[in-house]
């Protein structure tokens, strides 16, 4: 139980009672102010179990503490979230019997806390590293930012924001240069073929189907579990539209869209194809009506 006075044995006892705390609040927390317990031994000569972590640390809402101003003042462009909210719990080691105590707790904050809004933290927005995996490999193939933040977001249910995704590039191809000489062998075609099956792996509801004429894609029509559940909700109007230069092979990606209640496009299925002619158009529209007559 996280109330003043209790004690905990070690930090690994105490975190997942923090983040419980943390989810609970629909807000972010982090740890602020720590002194871990080597820095203590060299400042007291006090040697504290290494279990403990730390020897003293604030775990506090995301909106906690107050901004610097420095110098001139507020620097133009710098958001920060810290707004002088006194959510927190304060955890220092009782030398005594060599435990965290919680030695101060506040709940209560000085702001709107939704969880329709937790989703929209940097936190919240963070990409599991299998999910930047998949982005990674759409990136690679040159897919546009606002089509690939479309994707993530179906796919993901997360609010990543383009900024995110630019960031999560610059990170992955860093640190995946020299992995993914490895790989430039793998034609773009192949890499989406297994990104796909693993979207699939993932998500078994969803509706793949790959058409092939002498060894060539005519197309690759996907639709995710989440993409039916709109349709089914607002059948109504479905329009096609088709983009350009997404890809290396130059296939066109068509995307079905259907309109919620409130006139947001909702995408209903995505199908990349080899070409604009007749005969393809045709098959492709005949796949995405047999997906969802059969619903
Ligand atoms: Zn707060």
């Amino acid at each position: 139980m996280l109330k003043k006075g209790a004690k905990f044995g070690s930090f690994a006892e105490l975190e997942p009672l923090l983040e419980k705390f943390a989810e609970q609040q629909c807000v972010p927390y982090g740890i602020y102010c720590s002194l871990k317990v080597e820095k203590f031994f060299e400042n007291s000569g006090h040697q504290l179990p290494p279990a403990l972590k730390y020897q003293s640390f604030t775990y506090a809402c995301k909106h906690y503490g107050s901004r610097r101003e420095k110098g001139l003042g507020i620097r133009p462009n710098q958001s920060s979230f810290k707004m002088k909210c006194p959510s927190r719990i304060r955890v220092c080691a009782d030398l005594d019997c060599n435990k965290l105590e919680i030695t101060c707790i506040t709940a209560e904050h000085n702001h709107i806390c939704d969880p329709d809004l937790a989703p929209l933290y940097p936190e919240g927005r963070q990409l599991t590293s299998s999910e930047a995996e998949s982005v990674m490999n759409l990136v690679n193939m040159e897919v546009q930012p606002a089509l690939l933040q479309s994707i993530v977001r179906t796919s993901t249910q997360k609010f990543t924001t383009l900024q995110d995704l630019r960031n999560l590039s610059r990170r992955m191809t860093k640190g995946n240069d020299k992995a993914s000489s490895t790989n430039t062998n793998a034609s773009d075609v192949q890499r989406m073929l297994e990104e796909l099956e693993d979207m699939k792996k993932n998500d078994p509801n969803s509706k793949l189907c790959i058409a092939e004429k002498e060894g060539k894609i005519l197309y690759i029509f996907w639709a995710s579990s989440q993409m039916q559940a709109d349709y089914k909700q607002y059948p109504e109007v479905v329009g096609m539209d088709n983009t350009y230069n997404d890809n290396n092979s130059k296939m066109p990606l068509g995307i079905f869209m259907c309109h919620d209640r409130n006139g947001h496009g909702k995408v209903v299925a995505y199908i990349l194809l080899r070409s604009e002619k007749k005969e393809i158009l045709h098959e492709a529209f005949s796949e995405f009506s047999a997906c969802y007559s059969r619903k």
